[in-house]
Formats: C-alpha cells, sequence, structure tokens
C-alpha cells in the first residue's frame, strides 16, 4: 500500500523542522498521530482513534513524489538517515515493527522463539532476535526455500506446518517448549 518507502526530500512549501534540509534522505514512520486522543496521550500512537497513514488516508510510495501533510512534519514523521542505502531505508519501518515486538517479549531473556511464517517480517525477527541474544529460534514456513533462509539468519530448527509441529519443537528445545511465539 506504499506505507513502507524511503525518499529524499526535493522540496518544502514551509520551514523544514530543525534538523532536516533539502537533500537529506529520509524514513518515514507513516502513521500520522493526533496527539490528543486517550491512546498519543499514552505513548500508543499506533492506534490513535483520529490517526492517518501514508498509503492508506494519505497518498503513500509508489508513487515517484509524496506529499508530506504539515501535520507528519510537526508529528516528526520524517527520520533522517543519509548515508543508509534507500532500499534499506525503506524497510526500516517493518524493521521497527519487529524490534518492537520483541521488546514486547522481552527477547534477550526470552531462551527459545517460535517464528510462524519466515517471510520478510518474520526473517527480520529471526535475525533480530539472534542480534538480541536468543539462541533457540524455531522457523515454521510452508516454503522449503523460505526456510532455507530462515536457517542461514539464525534459526536452529526449521519445520514445514505439515510436520507434526508440536511434538517436535518439544523435542528440539525440551521441557515446556518455546518461551514465545512470533
Ligand atoms: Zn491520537
Amino acid at each position: 500500500m506504499g506505507h513502507e518507502f524511503s525518499g529524499t526530500v526535493v522540496q518544502s512549501n514551509g520551514p523544514l523542522p530543525e534538523g532536516l534540509e533539502l537533500g537529506d534522505l529520509v524514513a518515514v514512520y507513516p502513521i500520522v498521530p493526533c496527539g490528543r486522543c486517550a491512546a498519543c496521550v499514552r505513548g500508543r500512537e499506533n492506534i490513535c482513534r483520529n490517526r492517518m497513514a501514508f498509503g492508506y488516508q494519505i497518498p503513500g510510495g509508489f508513487a515517484e513524489y509524496v506529499h508530506v501533510p504539515a501535520a507528519a512534519m510537526r508529528a516528526g514523521n520524517l527520520v533522517k538517515v543519509n548515508g543508509v542505502h534507500p532500499n534499506s531505508a525503506a524497510v526500516i519501518e517493518p524493521l521497527a515493527c519487529a524490534y518492537n515486538g520483541l521488546k514486547l517479549i522481552d527477547a534477550p531473556v526470552a531462551k527459545a522463539l517460535l517464528v510462524v511464517g519466515c517471510g520478510p517480517l518474520g526473517l527480520m525477527h529471526i535475525r533480530l532476535a539472534r542480534a538480541l541474544g536468543v539462541e533457540q529460534i524455531v522457523a515454521v514456513d510452508p516454503s522449503e526455500q523460505r526456510l532455507k533462509v530462515a536457517a542461514e539468519s539464525g534459526a536452529r530448527l526449521t519445520l514445514t506446518p505439515e510436520a507434526n509441529t508440536a511434538r517436535e519443537i518439544r523435542d528440539f528445545i525440551g521441557g515446556d517448549g518455546v518461551d514465545a511465539w512470533w
């Protein structure tokens, strides 16, 4: 839907936020929060009742140029990432989602993690979990090719859903099985 993208700041109709200049490469936080509702006040801007998002209410990144509303500029939705490859900058948003998820399950403490689905986001979970020190990562996906990449990314056990998944996981991990799943 065009909510995961990066871009170069090429024009401004008003003053740019401090620290941002024309020519800067930016990654985009796609949700523009209202900053006033109960969710926003609690810091849960992702569930803001009045939120707008690039690729949804605001035209997204499947275009050569994207107009960034003033509300998004004020809310700090543009993050300067000069020096990062634009392709990498475009996936900072899903990477941040994976990181947030791992923080919620206290990943450094979890000893064993189950990742169901090894598309791009599942693979990000595996790589981040390894970086955070999770030793035992089990990956489940119907695609052998994706499981191969999952193993290269740090999964210690890879399974297709046809397998006797629960028993194989318990046999591999021991005890009660995984500490968390994603
Ligand atoms: Zn709000």
